[in-house]
C-alpha cells in the first residue's frame, strides 16, 4: 500500500501566463482522439472515461488509480460527488513538466473534465496534484458567466488544498499556507495593475488581461468568508453544508446562469442574509480583499515570508481545524487538555 501522507512533495509549478500560454498550445496543435472508452463503476468510481489512444494499459491503470482517489478527495467535502456520471477524456500531454499541466471543465452536453496529463510521472506526482480536485469541485455548481467567474474559480480554488488536507495528501497547515500563498500572489498581480478596476471587470476580461491570481483568490476570500460567517452563526453551518444542500436541489435549474442567481439561492438554503450582500461588496472591489484578516481568523500567520498556524486550542485555531478536517480526525488533531 502507498504510504499517501508520505508523499509531501510540492510539483513545481508554472506561473500562471506560462500556463496559459501553455494550454493554448495544447489546444492548437496538441490535440489528440481519444482511443479507448472505460467506465470506472462502484463507489467512488463514478466516471466514464475516454483514454487517449496513445497511453498503454499501464500508464491507463496509473491514472485510473490517481482518478479514482481524486473522487475519495472530492468526497471529503460533503460525503458524495457532484454527479454519478461524470464524464473524463484523458488527453497525454508528455515532456509538460508536471503531471497535468492544462484541463478544463466540460460544460456542453454531460458534464464532466477533460485533462491533459504527462503519464510519465508516478502516480505519488499525480496525487499531489491539485488540479483534479480543483477541476471535480467546478461542477458542484454551474458556470455562473464570465463576469461572476471568480465565484467559480474561487469555490474550486477555495477546496482544493483544503480537500487534500481532508484526505490526507497534504498536511493541514501546508494548505493553509498555500492558501497564504495564493493570496500574496494575487496582491502582487493586482499591484501590478495599472488602472483601478473592480473584481467584476477584472473577472469579465480575466483571459484578455492576465488577471488570473487578481480573481481567482479574491474569489477564495469570499468563500473563507463566508465559510466563518457560516460556521460562528447560531445556529452553526458551514460552506460544505451549503454546497450538499445545492447540490441536492438546485444543481440542475437551467435558471441559475449567473452569480447573483447563484448567491441569493445559497442564502435560501443557509436561511441568511450573507451571500448576497457579501457579493456585492466583492464584485466592486478595486483591491483585494483583506485576506489578513480572514488567515488571523483561522490562525494563520505569516511573519518576514515564512507562514505558519497556530498549534493551540484557541478559537482562532480550532476554526481551522473545523474547516480542514473531516469529522473523524478532528477529535485527534485537538492538542490535549
Ligand atoms: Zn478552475
Amino acid at each position: 500500500m502507498i504510504n499517501w501522507r508520505a508523499s509531501l512533495r510540492t510539483p513545481a509549478r508554472l506561473s500562471w501566463p506560462a500556463r496559459v500560454s501553455r494550454a493554448l498550445c495544447v489546444l492548437l496543435f496538441a490535440y489528440a482522439v481519444p482511443g479507448a472508452a472505460e467506465r470506472l463503476t462502484g463507489p467512488g468510481r463514478p466516471f466514464d472515461i475516454s483514454w487517449d489512444a496513445a497511453l498503454t494499459a499501464a500508464e491507463r491503470d496509473k491514472l485510473a488509480s490517481w482518478l479514482e482517489r481524486a473522487a475519495r478527495t472530492v468526497r471529503t467535502l460533503h460525503g458524495a460527488l457532484p454527479r454519478d456520471d461524470i464524464r473524463i477524456i484523458v488527453e497525454t500531454r508528455r515532456g509538460a513538466g508536471e503531471p497535468v499541466p492544462f484541463a478544463r471543465v466540460l460544460r456542453r452536453g454531460r458534464e464532466g473534465v477533460r485533462f491533459w496529463v504527462d503519464p510519465g510521472f508516478p502516480l505519488e506526482r499525480f496525487l499531489t496534484d491539485w488540479t483534479a480536485p480543483h477541476e471535480l469541485t467546478h461542477l458542484l455548481i454551474p458556470y455562473p458567466g464570465r463576469a461572476d467567474v471568480w465565484l467559480s474559480e474561487g469555490l474550486a480554488t477555495y477546496y482544493q488544498y483544503l480537500l487534500q488536507a481532508r484526505d490526507g495528501l497534504i498536511a493541514e497547515c501546508t494548505a493553509w499556507q498555500r492558501i497564504a500563498a495564493g493570496f500574496a500572489r494575487g496582491a502582487a498581480a493586482l499591484r501590478g495593475a495599472t488602472a483601478p478596476r473592480s473584481l467584476a471587470a477584472a473577472s469579465r476580461d480575466m483571459h484578455a488581461s492576465g488577471s488570473y491570481r487578481r480573481v481567482y483568490w479574491s474569489g477564495v476570500a469570499y468563500f473563507l468568508e463566508a465559510d466563518l460567517a457560516l460556521r460562528t452563526a447560531t445556529p452553526a453551518l458551514s460552506l460544505d453544508r451549503v454546497v450538499q444542500r445545492f447540490g441536492q436541489c438546485c444543481l440542475d435549474d437551467g435558471d441559475i446562469t449567473d452569480g447573483a442567481a447563484l448567491v441569493a439561492v445559497f442564502d435560501h438554503l443557509a436561511g441568511t442574509t450573507l451571500f448576497v450582500p457579501l457579493y456585492d461588496r466583492y464584485r466592486a472591489l478595486e483591491t483585494m480583499p483583506d485576506y489578513a484578516s480572514l488567515l488571523a481568523r483561522v490562525g494563520v500567520h505569516t511573519n518576514g515570508g515564512e507562514t505558519g498556524c497556530a498549534q493551540d486550542d484557541g478559537p482562532a485555531a480550532r476554526a481551522r481545524r473545523d474547516i480542514t478536517l473531516v469529522d473523524g480526525e478532528r477529535d485527534a488533531a485537538a492538542p490535549g487538555p
